[in-house]
C-alpha cells in the first residue's frame, strides 16, 4: 500500500481533484485483480469488443453522389446494404435514422444525409462511452503490463526486459490525461508508461492517437518500448522519423497509435493541406487526440518560431539579367516619348488648348509617373486639377475603351497605385520584332490535350512533350514577370528615395518614416529587379509555401493533453492559450533530493573554478556528477577545465540524441562526470550505479540560471528519481547573462562583500534570482502571446483556404465546384462593373471586354436585360458556354484538369498572400509608434487583403477553367 505524501504547495483545488480521482484508482485495481485470474485472451477480447462498439462512430466511407448515380443494380444493392448495416447499430441511439435503405440512388442519398445530420453528436457519445469503460480499460492495460513482466523486447537496438506494472500515482496521471489535463509528474516517475493508459483508451476509437515527443530518438524509443504493450493488446503502433518517405508516413498514420515529434506532425499537416496535389499524396488522417510528452518544451519552448515550409521562388535571377538591356532600351524609348509628351503639354497650354494638354498629361502619367517634368507639372494646382478632370472623364464608362487606345500609344503602361507595369503591343514589337507573341503565354491547354490525344506518340514521348511544354510556358511566364518587375524597378523605384545601395546591397527605405530597413526585401521578384538595375549581386529568393505556429497546429485536435515534470510555473499560459489545466501528481516515493543554496561569485572564472573544485571532491569520493550548462560554449569551457584537472568526463551538446542518450543513461554510475546542455539526453532515465546511493546519489551542478524557472527545475529533476537520494546546486556569477541583464548586480556585489568582511556565508540568493526570472517569464509569455495573436488572424484565413483546397482535392463532384466557382466570380464581376458605371446611362463595353478576356465569350447586347437580372443572366450564358465547350470530353480527363486549374489558382493566390501578410506585419510595427494598436490595424488590413484574395482566387480559377475549356474546344474543332 502507498502512503500519500502531498507536498505542502498543493492547493486545495488540486486536493479536491485528486480525491475525486482516487476512488477510480481503487476500482481499476480491483478489476485488475480479477483480470489476473482470466486467460490472456480475455484482454484482447475486451479490446476488440470496445473497438467494435466505437466503430459505429467512424466517419462514413461510402461512394459519392455521382458515383452512386452511375452504379448498376448490383452495386446499388451492395452500397445500400453496407449503409443499412452502418445505420442499424446507430438506430437505437439516434431514432431519426431511416429504418430501411433501398437500393436506389435517392434512398442512398437520403440515408447519407441522415447520417451526416447526426454526426455532430458522435463526439459527445464517444466521450461518454470512453468515460464509462475507463476503469476497465485501464485495468486491462495494467494487467497487460503485468503479463509482460520478464519478457524481452528490443528498444533502440538494445535488449530490454519488461519490468513495469503501473503504480497508483501512474493511474492517477493516466486519468488526469484522459480528462485533458496536464499531468505534472516529476522526472523518473515513469511518464512513458503513464501515457499507455489514455493512449490505449483513446486508440480504441480507431481515429488515431498521436503521441508527441521532443526528438526523433525518443519517438522511436517510446514506440518500440511501449509498442510491446500495445501490440500485446492487439493495437498497431507507428512511428514518424525525419527522413521518412510519404508512403512510410502514411503507414505510420494509419496505425491506431503514432509516435513522432511536433515538427513531423506539423510539417505533415502543412504538406497535406498546402501542397499535396491529390488526395493520394496526403498522409495524415484526422486530428483526434494528441498526447504531448514534455509538454512545456513543445508548447512553450518550441512555440517561439512557427513551422515554415519554404521553397525556391519560381523566379530565378537569370531572366532579370538577360532582359535588363532590353528593358533599358524600352525605358529609353518611352522616356523619349514622354519627353515629347511633356513638351506637348507645354505647347498645348501655350496655345490655350486645355483638353489636348490634359490628354498629354494623362498619357505622361500612364507612361512615366515619376518623369521629372511630370512631377514638376504636378506642383501646379491648376495642372493637377486639369489631370484629375481628364482622368475622371476617361474613367466614365463611355470613355473607358479609349483608355486602351491611349495605352497602346505607349511602349508600356504603368499603374502608379498598384505599382505594376504592363507591356503594350508597341513594346512587344520593340523587344521581339519578328515574334511579338513570344511575350505572351502560349495556349497551354490546347497543346496539352493535343499531346494527350496524339496516338502516334508513345507514353514516354507524351511525357517528354508535356515536360518541354511546361518548361516553355514557365520560361515565358518568367520573362513576362521579369519585364514587369524590371519596368517597375526602373520607373517606380528611385534610388535614395525608395531604397539605398550600400555595400553591394539594396536596402529598402520605409516611406513613412524614412528609416532604412535592412534585411527586408520586396517580394515577388521586385527586389531582384532592383538589384539587377543597380548591378549588384542578385540574391536567391525564397518563398513561403505554408506556415503555422505550433500553438495553432495543436489547436486542431479535438482532444489535447500533456505531461511534464515542470508545468506549474507556466500554468497560466497553458490555461489561457490551450485551455489546459495543470494537475500536480504526488510522487510514487517521497522525494529525497536536497537542493543546496545557490553559490554566487563575482566573475565567471571564479564560478567555474569553484565548480571544478566541487566536482573534484565529489569525484574523489566516487559520487557521480552531472554538470548542466546553458550553452555549448559553456560546456566546452568546462570540458577544457576538467581536462586540465585530469578528471575524466563526457560532454553532450544535444547533437546526436541517440548516442547521447546512451551516455546520459550512464551518468549515475560510480565516478561518472557528465557535462551536458539543457536539451541533451532529455527524456533518458539516469539510474544509480551500485553503491552510489550510499554516497548521496547523483549530484547535479548547474552552472547558470536559465531565463525560465521551469528549465532550472528540469535540470534539478535529473537526480533523485523514484525516491533515490541526490542533491542539486546552482553556481552563479555576476557576469552571467541573467544577472547582468535582469538581476541587481550592485545589491548582490554588496552581499558578497559584506559576507567576506564578516567572514559569514553569503545569504541565500535563490529568491532574488527567481523574482528576476518570474519577470522574464512574463515577458517571454507576452512575446509568445503576441505571435499567437497575430497568427490567429492568419489562422482563420488558413482554415478557410485549406478547407477550400481540401474540398478541391477530395470532392468527387469537382464539376459542381468548378461551376460554382465560375458562377461566384461572374456574379462578383458583373456586380462590380454595374457599381462602377453610371446607372442612368450604362455602358456595357467594359463588361463585355471583361467577359471576353476572362471567359472568352461575346456577350450579346446586355442592355435589354434588367440590371438586377444581369448577374444571373450573364452567369447563365457563361456557364452554358463552358458546358458547350467541354461537352463530350472524357470525364476523367476533364476532372483532372479542372482540379488542377482550381488548385493552381488557390496555391498561387495563397502564397502571394502569405508574402503580403508578412510585409503587412513587418510594416505594422513601424506604425505602432503612433497612437494605433498594431494588432487592430493588422486585423483590419488583413481582413481587406483576404477579401481580395478570395475574389482573386475565384477569378483566376475561372479564367484557368475557361482557358482549359477553350483549349478543349479548339481540339474538338480540329478533329
Ligand atoms: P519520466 O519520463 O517520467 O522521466 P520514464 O518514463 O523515463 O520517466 O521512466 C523512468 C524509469 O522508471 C524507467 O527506467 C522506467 O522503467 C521506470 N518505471 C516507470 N514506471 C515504473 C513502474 N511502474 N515500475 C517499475 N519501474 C518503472
Ligand atoms: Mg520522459
Amino acid at each position: 500500500m502507498i502512503t500519500w505524501s502531498f507536498p505542502p504547495i498543493l492547493g486545495s483545488k488540486n486536493d479536491r481533484e485528486l480525491s475525486r480521482i482516487r476512488p477510480i484508482v481503487k476500482r481499476i485495481n480491483s478489476i485488475e485483480e480479477k483480470l489476473q485470474q482470466e486467460p490472456a485472451e480475455a484482454l484482447q477480447e475486451l479490446t476488440s469488443k470496445w473497438q467494435q462498439h466505437l466503430a459505429r462512430y467512424h466517419p462514413l466511407d461510402i461512394a459519392s453522389k455521382t458515383a452512386v448515380e452511375k452504379m448498376d443494380e448490383a452495386a446499388l444493392q451492395k452500397t445500400a446494404q453496407a449503409l443499412q448495416q452502418r445505420l442499424a447499430v446507430l438506430r437505437k441511439e439516434f431514432s431519426s435514422l431511416p429504418s430501411e435503405v433501398a437500393p436506389t440512388a435517392e434512398s442512398i442519398e437520403n440515408a447519407k444525409a441522415a447520417f451526416h445530420h447526426i454526426e455532430d453528436r458522435f463526439g459527445p457519445a464517444r466521450a461518454k462511452y470512453l468515460l464509462q469503460i475507463l476503469p476497465e480499460a485501464y485495468a486491462v492495460v495494467k494487467n497487460a503490463a503485468r503479463r509482460l513482466c520478464g519478457s524481452q523486447t528490443r528498444v533502440s537496438g538494445q535488449p530490454l526486459t519488461w519490468d513495469m506494472v503501473h503504480y497508483d500515482v501512474q493511474l492517477i496521471g493516466g486519468i488526469a490525461l484522459h480528462r485533458g489535463l496536464i499531468a505534472e509528474m516529476q522526472t523518473g516517475e515513469g511518464k512513458t508508461l503513464v501515457a499507455t493508459l489514455p493512449v490505449y483508451l483513446n486508440a480504441l476509437t480507431g481515429l488515431g492517437v498521436h503521441v508527441v515527443t521532443v526528438n526523433d530518438y525518443l519517438a522511436k524509443r517510446d514506440s518500440e518500448w511501449m509498442g510491446a504493450l500495445y501490440r500485446s493488446l492487439g493495437l498497431s503502433v507507428g512511428c514518424l522519423q525525419n527522413q521518412m518517405r510519404p508512403a512510410e508516413r502514411r503507414a505510420a498514420y494509419a496505425c491506431d497509435i503514432t509516435y513522432g515529434t511536433n515538427s513531423e506532425f506539423g510539417f505533415d499537416y502543412l504538406r497535406d493541406n498546402g501542397m499535396a496535389q491529390s488526395r493520394g499524396e496526403q498522409v495524415q488522417r484526422d486530428h483526434y487526440f494528441a498526447l504531448l510528452d514534455e509538454v512545456d518544451s513543445i508548447l512553450i519552448d518550441d512555440a517561439r518560431t512557427p513551422l515554415i515550409i519554404t521553397g525556391p521562388a519560381e523566379q530565378s535571377a537569370q531572366p532579370m539579367l538577360e532582359l535588363k538591356p532590353q528593358v533599358q532600351q524600352l525605358v529609353k524609348r518611352q522616356t523619349a516619348l514622354c519627353n515629347q509628351l511633356a513638351s506637348d503639354v507645354k505647347s498645348h497650354l501655350e496655345s490655350g488648348d486645355e483638353a489636348e494638354a490634359g490628354l498629354a498629361l494623362f498619357k505622361l502619367k500612364l507612361g512615366q509617373p515619376r518623369h521629372r517634368q511630370f512631377l514638376r507639372f504636378m506642383e501646379s494646382p491648376e495642372l493637377r486639377r486639369l489631370l484629375e478632370k481628364t482622368e475622371l472623364q476617361y474613367q466614365r464608362q463611355s470613355f473607358r475603351k479609349d483608355i486602351y487606345q491611349l495605352k497602346e500609344e505607349l511602349y508600356f503602361s504603368i499603374d502608379d497605385k498598384r505599382r505594376d507595369a504592363d507591356l503594350m503591343e508597341k513594346g512587344r514589337l520593340l523587344l521581339s520584332p519578328s515574334d511579338p507573341e513570344s511575350f505572351t503565354l502560349p495556349d497551354f491547354t490546347t497543346k496539352l490535350s493535343a499531346i494527350d490525344n496524339d496516338e502516334s506518340l508513345s507514353r514516354e514521348q507524351k511525357e517528354n512533350a508535356k515536360k518541354s511544354l511546361h518548361e516553355e510556358r514557365n520560361t515565358r511566364a518568367a520573362s513576362i514577370h521579369a519585364i514587369s518587375q524590371l519596368l517597375s524597378a526602373y520607373c517606380l523605384h528611385e534610388r535614395d528615395v525608395h531604397y539605398v545601395v550600400r555595400g553591394g546591397k539594396v536596402t529598402i527605405i520605409d516611406e513613412s518614416t524614412g528609416r532604412e530597413m535592412p534585411g527586408r526585401r520586396w517580394s515577388d521578384g521586385l527586389h531582384q529587379a532592383v538589384e539587377a538595375k543597380e548591378g549588384v549581386k542578385i540574391e536567391e529568393e525564397t518563398k513561403t509555401y505554408a506556415t503555422i505556429t505550433i500553438q495553432n497546429y495543436f489547436r486542431l485536435y479535438e482532444k489535447l493533453a500533456g505531461m511534464t515534470g515542470t508545468a506549474e510555473t507556466a500554468a497560466a499560459e497553458f490555461h489561457a492559450i490551450y485551455h489546459l489545466d495543470v494537475l500536480p501528481i504526488p510522487t510514487h516515493a517521497p522525494n529525497q533530493r536536497i537542493d543546496r543554496n545557490d553559490q554566487l561569485f563575482k566573475t565567471r572564472r571564479d564560478k567555474y573554478q569553484a565548480v571544478i573544485r566541487t566536482v573534484e571532491t565529489a569525484h574523489q569520493a566516487g559520487q557521480p556528477v552531472l554538470i548542466g550548462t546553458a550553452s555549448v560554449e559553456a560546456s566546452e569551457t568546462l570540458a577544457r577545465m576538467l581536462k586540465l584537472a585530469k578528471i575524466p568526463h563526457s560532454v553532450l551538446n544535444a547533437k546526436h540524441h541517440e548516442k547521447e542518450a546512451n551516455i546520459v543513461a550512464m551518468a549515475g554510475q560510480r565516478g561518472a562526470v557528465t557535462v551536458s546542455t539543457n536539451m541533451a539526453g532529455r527524456g533518458t532515465d539516469i539510474k544509480l550505479g551500485e553503491g552510489v546511493a550510499e554516497l548521496g546519489g547523483l549530484f547535479v551542478i548547474a552552472t547558470e540560471r536559465h531565463a525560465s524557472r521551469r528549465v532550472d527545475r528540469q535540470l534539478r529533476g535529473r537526480c533523485s528519481r523514484q525516491g533515490d537520494p541526490g542533491c542539486s546546486q546552482f553556481f552563479l556569477s555576476l557576469e552571467d547573462d541573467l544577472m547582468r541583464n535582469h538581476g541587481d548586480p550592485a545589491q548582490m556585489a554588496a552581499l558578497i562583500e559584506q559576507a567576506k568582511r564578516n567572514g559569514t556565508k553569503i545569504p541565500p540568493i535563490g529568491k532574488l534570482v527567481e523574482s528576476a526570472q518570474a519577470q522574464l517569464e512574463q515577458r517571454d509569455a507576452k512575446g509568445r502571446k503576441q505571435i499567437l495573436d497575430f497568427d490567429d488572424v492568419m489562422n482563420l484565413q488558413r482554415e478557410i483556404v485549406y478547407d477550400f483546397r481540401n474540398n478541391v482535392l477530395t470532392n468527387e463532384d469537382i464539376r459542381d465546384l468548378a461551376l460554382q466557382t465560375i458562377e461566384e466570380s461572374v456574379t462578383h464581376g458583373v456586380q462590380s462593373h454595374l457599381a462602377d458605371g453610371d446607372p442612368l446611362n450604362p455602358d456595357f463595353t467594359p463588361l463585355r471586354e471583361w467577359a471576353r478576356a476572362t471567359f472568352l465569350i461575346e456577350l450579346s447586347d446586355p442592355s435589354n436585360v434588367a440590371p438586377e437580372k444581369l448577374p444571373s443572366e450573364v452567369t447563365k450564358r457563361v456557364l452554358a458556354s463552358y458546358e458547350q465547350r467541354v461537352e463530350g470530353v472524357p470525364a476523367e480527363f476533364l476532372e483532372r484538369e479542372e482540379r488542377r486549374a482550381l488548385l493552381f489558382a488557390i496555391d498561387h493566390g495563397w502564397q502571394e498572400h502569405l508574402a503580403e501578410m508578412d510585409e503587412l506585419r513587418d510594416g505594422i510595427f513601424l506604425r505602432s509608434q503612433g497612437q494605433k494598436d498594431p494588432l487592430v490595424e493588422y486585423k483590419n488590413e488583413a481582413f481587406a487583403l483576404f477579401g481580395t484574395l478570395m475574389d482573386q482566387i475565384k477569378r483566376d480559377a475561372s479564367s484557368n477553367l475557361f482557358h482549359l475549356a477553350a483549349g478543349i474546344q479548339a481540339l474538338k474543332a480540329k478533329r
